[in-house]
């Protein structure tokens, strides 16, 4: 078909410079391209251990419903996450993942003639939230692969209406400690929202004494975003969800879909909560991969960010792409992170003993061979 190129002026000036998101590659798109019969992903940081049984059960249950619209103000689910967290379930949002509510923010309160402020090195999503409507993105370099937050803070004026954190960050795994991410926000001018991303909360064992959502009280500006697509395994069905002020979720909740989740995603995510045995299953493998990972690393001599996340990015001191390459040959998709400025560095998900260990292999074949 002939490209119709008059149609790009039309579109507003974010949209036309904007680059879209690159997702990890699909399963079955590299079986279909290499004729494989197995493949190991370990590129979206997905759960290996799939998603809770209960949740499918209760998936399973709900099907006779699927005629009906879904109930639109997510009760349930905001209630099992308002006793489960010890909040009001007027301050939750629920967003079609936590990509969404990145952008509810982002239509709520940006303009073109408006800043935000987030660190190099920091999740994709947010260039593009930023761009797609105007607004100035403005990248603060990171310290040591992670958020530099006194030089972010610098870069704080009247104009700065959003600053995105992701903690830990993605893909980095770098994770700043709770005292200091609350200096900071106590630094912000009330006119300046922060967007406290822990998209792998369930993840960090150890968080300090301070628990992200007691700042709640103190700080109508802050919107800490989550998501049941990591730890509780159900990236496939889109279900995020953020703790604010009532007033934010008042906000956030105008520029919302009536029925932005679907009712499979609210009767799964609400006994995905309940199923604290799978999340503690999921945390042990993680613990158990990140080591066995990392060990396969040391003994390739490679460096690599220390994560608190279920991934890791190791640095192969030499450009990443080919190697990323290379591994897709072999049936493995990991995530190259050139688009992140880390061009010689691969992000892997932690998976089960067997894939970390088809991926340790495949590896060191690689670099041997490339
Ligand atoms: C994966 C991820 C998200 C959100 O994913 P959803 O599936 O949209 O909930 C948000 N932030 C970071 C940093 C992530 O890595």
């Amino acid at each position: 078909m002939k490209r119709n190129d008059s149609i790009y002026q039309l579109a507003v000036a974010g949209v036309q410079q904007l680059v879209p998101y690159k997702p990890g590659k699909p399963i079955e798109e590299l079986e279909r391209e290499l004729g494989l019969k197995r493949v190991v992903k370990l590129a979206s940081n997905e759960n290996p251990l799939g998603p809770s049984k209960k949740a499918m059960a209760a998936i399973q249950a709900e099907l006779p419903q699927l005629s009906l619209y879904p109930d639109g103000s997510g009760y349930r689910l905001k209630n099992a996450l308002a006793r489960k967290f010890d909040v009001d379930p007027a301050q939750i949002t629920l967003g079609n993942g936590s990509n969404e509510i990145l952008e509810l923010v982002a239509r709520a309160f940006l303009t073109p003639e408006l800043e935000v402020l987030f660190s190099q090195h920091a999740f994709a999503v947010y260039p593009i939230v930023t761009q797609a409507v105007g607004a100035t993105a403005v990248v603060v370099p990171a310290l040591n692969f992670g958020h530099d937050l006194a030089a972010m803070l610098h870069k704080v004026n009247e104009k700065t209406r959003l600053v995105f954190i992701a903690n830990p960050n993605n893909p980095t795994g770098t994770l700043l400690a709770q005292a200091d991410l609350q200096r900071f926000i106590e630094a912000l001018p009330e006119t300046c929202i922060c967007v406290l991303d822990e998209a792998y909360f369930e993840f960090v064992a150890d968080r300090g004494q301070d628990d992200s959502i007691a700042w709640l009280r103190k700080y109508p500006n802050l919107i800490i975003t989550r998501t049941f697509s990591k730890a509780y395994g159900l990236a496939g069905l889109r279900v995020g969800y953020s703790f604010s002020s009532p007033e934010m979720a008042d906000i956030l909740n105008r520029v919302r879909q009536p029925f932005n989740n679907n009712t499979l995603a609210l009767v799964a995510a609400e006994a995905a909560l309940e199923d604290t045995e799978h999340l503690q299953n999921t945390l042990q493998v993680n613990t158990l991969g990140m080591q066995q990972l990392t060990e396969g690393f040391k003994n390739l001599g490679l460096k690599w960010i220390p994560s608190a996340g279920n991934f890791v990015s190791v640095d192969l001191s030499e450009p990443g792409q080919p190697i990323y390459e290379a591994l897709l040959r072999k049936g493995i998709i990991v995530r190259p992170v050139a688009n992140y400025e880390m061009p010689n560095h691969l992000r892997v998900s932690i998976g089960t003993a067997e894939e970390n260990q088809l991926f340790l292999q495949a590896l060191t074949d690689c670099l041997n061979n490339v």
